[in-house]
């Protein structure tokens, strides 16, 4: 685990998103949730020691921010944009969700799976509290303001906590990995960065995957989807379909994949040429 400020902690060399703790004066903040079930049991721990969990908030409904949910069921409350209902825990790269999940247990993190409940005792645990535009919860000395940032999904929420100058951004937002377009709603994508640009008191972004940066990043996460759609423009201009596009365009070789996802490699490089060539062609 990293620790951000003093009251700060976020894990960002496992599978999955980038889980994080918020200290306050009266217990703690989840913010999303492990793949790695013993990396997420250690942090729950770690974060009991000082105190009760209050909330968990869901930046997104993929299965890498929501896996954990079910280890804070009837101890936190949880908490996320209205949107997440719509798609909570249904499948994750063509697959039902629990079994995804055993799947990634059993390749990379065995130890634990004897630790995962059964498919009729495994709580989805969706949100309790829910908002639709912006949200303010305060706990203990510290204020949490909640932001609608679709894009990557249409339930992603920014999390800014000016007291200890972070904003976690979740997946709008890959640094140093490659970045997911196969949900993504590009223009609303585009304008949420925007967004978050405005922020003030921001010295740490914690993105949904990769490591921690600052606003200076924003930027670059916008010059990366430009260019994913001006490559498959490229294509479009040579005449090439759909079919053309996937087999021709790549970034592969740009970005490695975040940690322990290597084999999703073929399936994000075929999505977001999808995504970009109904973009720019308006077919869905
Ligand atoms: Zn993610």
């Amino acid at each position: 685990m990293e620790m951000i400020t003093p009251n700060v902690y976020t894990e960002t060399k496992i599978r999955g998103c980038n889980p994080s703790i918020v200290f306050t004066s009266e217990g703690s903040v989840f913010i999303d949730t492990a793949q790695w079930l013993s990396t997420l049991l250690e942090m729950r721990e770690f974060a009991k020691k000082r105190g009760p969990i209050r909330y968990l908030i869901n930046t997104e409904a993929h299965i890498d921010h929501i896996f954990g949910n079910h280890w804070f069921a009837g101890e936190s409350l949880v908490v996320g944009h209205e949107n997440l209902k719509n798609i909570f825990w249904t499948v994750a790269d063509d697959k039902p969700c629990y079994e995804y999940s055993v799947d990634v247990l059993e390749r990379q993190d065995p130890a634990a799976l004897p630790l995962m409940p059964s498919k009729e005792d495994y709580i989805v645990n969706y949100p309790q509290i829910t908002y639709s535009d912006r949200m303010t919860l305060k706990v203990g000395n510290t204020d949490f303001f909640l932001y609608y940032t679709p894009g990557h999904s249409d339930a992603q929420s920014c999390v800014h906590v000016p007291k200890e100058r972070v904003a976690f951004v979740g997946d709008t937002i890959f640094s140093g990995c490659q970045t997911w377009l196969h949900s993504a709603d590009i223009d609303a994508l585009l304008k949420s960065l925007d967004f978050l640009e405005t922020l003030e008191d921001v010295d740490y972004i914690v993105p949904g995957h990769g490591p921690v940066v600052t606003k200076d990043y924003i930027p670059k996460q916008r010059a990366f989807i430009y260019e994913w759609i001006a490559a498959v423009a490229k294509g479009i201009e040579k005449g090439w379909d759909l079919d053309e596009c996937i087999a021709n365009i790549s970034f592969a070789d740009r970005f490695p994949m975040d940690i322990g996802q290597e084999e999703t490699m073929g399936y994000v490089q075929r999505t977001n040429v999808i995504k970009c060539y109904h973009y720019l062609t308006h077919k869905k």
